[in-house]
This record gives structure tokens, sequence and C-alpha cells, in this order.
């Protein structure tokens, strides 16, 4: 099973007219060059769902409806892409999910089957409504559609700038970052793929350096939709990711808290600490230079309010077991 350009053409051509064609424009969160790919415009706040929708278009007719696992933006990206193709979507969680997730998740026409303390109970669940109803599971990322869809971001942003050097792509289970690397590589052979995460917790990360899918210990984290294990069973983005990305960056919890309110002074705009570890990695340093334009994916908005006020406003954020200190923008 492999994924080649001509499936991230077709994901385009099934997804059109759902998934916005999403604007790339200039930052002023760093110093020189960084263009932001703005998937945070997308009807969901989120570029998953590009991927649910390409996903979805291929349930075979018949079948009574989805599900899948997930506490966040690919919740919402199943969600949607399932009221729009007609189907019926049961989104799996475990008990500890907040609330308003929740209720974002109903709020898109979505069934909640609220199972168990963990994840895993959370992906029982969801198997139990493949095994006993015949829904059909959308993975998060390691699906070949799924990653042809999110492949369409790095079309888009050749076509507008087909000058980029390189392109910053948050990188969690890794379907984002195999599609577009893929897309953009097939384009155009010399671009740079640099996948950014957080500097704990990051199994993709941990999994290259391994040779192999590799668990790790998930910690609170502000990029909370960069967590999550890559699978033991990985068959694709693993594979994928290894051998597309130049190099893997990680960044701190404090330079995302820095680059979320830089994002939010200089450019007026609010995004996910999972968006911005491009931003921070920019601002960090310790890119090399790549001799051209840089883009980074904007890749969601779904912030929880009160933590992001909290950082805009320069004060402590508790994340887990950890304080994070509170630090003016600019001081
Ligand atoms: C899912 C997600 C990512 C990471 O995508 P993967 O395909 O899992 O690597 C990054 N940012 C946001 C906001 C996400 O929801």
């Amino acid at each position: 099973m492999s994924i080649q350009l001509a499936d991230i053409l077709a994901a385009r051509r099934t997804i059109a007219g759902v998934a916005a064609r999403t604007p790339m424009v200039p930052s002023l969160a760093v110093d020189g060059d960084l263009l932001l790919k703005l998937e945070t415009t997308q009807p969901i706040g989120a570029f998953k769902l590009r991927g649910a929708l390409n996903a979805v278009s291929a349930v075979p007719a018949g079948a009574p409806g989805v599900t899948c696992c997930s506490t966040g933006n690919h919740g919402r990206g199943v969600a949607f892409a399932a009221r729009a193709a007609g189907l019926r979507a049961v989104v799996c969680m475990s008990e500890l999910v907040p609330k308003a997730k929740v209720e974002g998740i109903r709020a898109l026409g979505a069934e909640v089957h609220i199972a168990g303390r963990s994840q895993d109970d959370a992906q029982a669940e969801s198997l139990r409504l493949v095994r006993e109803e015949g829904l059909v599971e959308i993975p998060p990322f390691d699906d070949p559609l799924v990653i042809a869809g999110q492949g369409t971001i790095g079309l888009e942003m050749l076509e507008d700038r087909p000058d980029l050097a390189a392109i910053l792509v948050p990188l969690s289970g890794g379907g984002l970052a195999a599609g577009v690397a893929l897309a953009a590589k097939a384009i155009k052979p010399s671009i740079r793929l640099i996948g950014v995460t957080m500097d704990r917790g990051a199994a993709m990360h941990a999994s290259i350096r391994a040779g192999r899918p590799v668990e790790v210990v998930e910690v609170a984290s502000l990029a909370d939709s960069l967590g999550g294990g890559i699978g033991l069973e990985n068959r694709l983005t693993f594979a994928m990711c290894r051998d597309l990305l130049d190099d893997c960056i990680l960044v701190t919890e404090d330079e995302i808290y820095d680059a979320m309110q830089a994002l939010y002074y200089e450019d007026r705009m609010v995004a996910e600490g999972g968006s911005v570890v491009g931003i921070a990695a920019m601002r960090s340093g310790r890119l090399p230079a790549f001799g051209g334009p840089v883009a980074t994916i904007l890749t969601g908005r779904n912030v929880d309010m009160t933590t992001f006020t909290e950082i805009v406003a320069g004060r402590g954020v508790r994340l887990g077991e950890v304080e994070l200190k509170g630090r003016s923008y600019g001081a």
C-alpha cells in the first residue's frame, strides 16, 4: 500500500467545495520570511476536515455510518464530513474529556459515546461499534485516504508559492506531515520538510530515533493536539515521515507559550498550541537557513479559551503536574 501524488490530486477533487482552499499569508511574528497556511479558517477550525472528507467519501453505500475515537479535531472533522455525506457519526471519548469538546462535537451533529477513563477505552468502544453495528472506523492519521486528504495542503502551498524553500509541519501521528511532504516533494524535490513537535511525549520523533514505532509517556502540553501515540502496528505514517522528513525539531512549552502570544500580538490571530510550533521553531533560532521563504501550517484554532486568555494576559498556566510561569509578551 503506497500513496502517490495522483491520490492527493484525486483527494483535492473529492473535498473541493466542502473543505476550504485556505489562504497563505505573511506573518509578523518572526524576523524574516514566514508564511502561515491558515487551516484555522476551515469550517471546523482545523485541517483535519480534509482527511476526514476524503475518507468518508469512500465509505461503501449502505454502511450505517462512521465512528472514530478522538478528543479533538479529528472528531470534529469526522462529524462534519459525515453530516455533509448524510451519514450517522459516533465519536467515542473517555469521561476525562472536557465538556466543551463534547459539546463542540455534538453541535456538529455527531453522537458522542462516553466510554471509560482512557483513550484505550474509547478505542474499544469504537471497535465495538464496528463489530456490532457495522459502522466504518475513520482513523485519525494512519490511513491512505486521510494522508491523501491532508496532502492537499501541500498542493495549495506550492501553487501559491512555488518559491518556498521549506515547510515546517506540526507533527503528531504524521498524517499531515506524510501527506504534505509527499505532495511538496513530488512537485518540488529540492524543498525541505521539517517536522516540529513538543519536546516531551512526542511519539513520532521518538519512533524515528528508535528506528521503529515506540510508545512514549503522555504528558500534559500546551500542544495537546500533538499528543498521543503513532500505534505500534503503524502501517504508513511512520515509514513516510522517516523517509520524507529532512529533520524533526522539538520546541519547549515556554516556546509554545511565547509563540501563541507572538501570533496573537503580531498577527492578531488565535491558534492552538499544536498549531504554533512552527512559529516557535522559527523564533527559537534553532533552525538552519533554508535560502528562501519558509512556510508553516496553522493547523487549528480550537484552543481552550480559558488557557488562551491566560496566555495572552501573560499569566501562568497549569499543565498537569507542571506550573508554566507567566510572562508578558515581549518582556
Ligand atoms: C491532528 C493535529 C495535528 C497533527 O496532525 P497529525 O496528522 O496527527 O500529525 C496538528 N495540529 C492540530 C491542530 C491537529 O489537530
